[in-house]
């Protein structure tokens, strides 16, 4: 399931914070849908953005689709039943991701969003979820995250409903600017 680099991938033009397509509800993929070229395309050129801007998820809706798709991960590995709370998280690219909490933990975090460049802010979210979706080959994937890997599919998740991070944020104390949050807040990320 995972994009390798391809000579014939385009870097899509990112959406930021202000354009509606950010803001309104993307549409599910039907499945057949999920194998044609158009799709396939999508997702490689999503997957290219995505490293292209050095981010650690993207959305379509934040390249101007509608759909729910998005990709996410830093790294080549399998996507197995348990998704570990780590730094690397594993490359996946979800369609039509449906997602729930297990438990009621949730925690603070660092995130930031190619939609809004360089800005930081702590977001609450899920310490572990379950998640249901087809990856790009059709096929049905099921497992649980936890962590960093559970926050990125948070806010990806949010994406495809018109949802951005700044609004799940209890309040706005923490924003900062790249380079602020480079000087004083890296140092308490955990
Ligand atoms: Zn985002």
């Amino acid at each position: 399931m995972l994009s390798i680099y391809n000579p014939e991938v385009a870097i899509l033009k990112v959406a930021r914070m202000g354009h509606p397509v950010l803001r309104a509800k993307a549409l599910p993929v039907p499945k057949d849908q999920i194998p044609t070229a158009r799709v396939q395309r999508l997702i490689d050129d999503m997957f290219e953005t995505m490293r292209e801007y050095a981010g650690i998820g993207l959305a379509a809706p934040q390249v101007h689709e509608g759909v729910r798709i998005f990709v996410a991960g830093l790294r080549n590995a399998a996507v197995g039943p348990v998704v570990p709370d780590e730094e690397e998280m594993p490359y996946m690219a979800l369609i039509n991701p449906e997602i729930e909490p297990v438990g009621t933990t949730a925690t603070e975090g660092w995130e930031g969003c190619l939609s809004i460049p360089d800005i930081r802010g702590l977001v609450p979210r899920a310490a572990e979820i379950r998640v249901q979706a087809f990856d790009r080959t059709g096929a049905k994937v099921k497992f649980t995250a936890s962590g960093l890997p559970a926050r990125v599919i948070q806010h990806e998740t949010d994406h495809l409903d018109g949802v951005l991070f700044f609004d799940r944020m209890k309040n706005f104390e923490s924003l900062s600017f790249m380079e602020e949050y480079r000087r004083f807040r890296n140092e308490d990320e955990e």
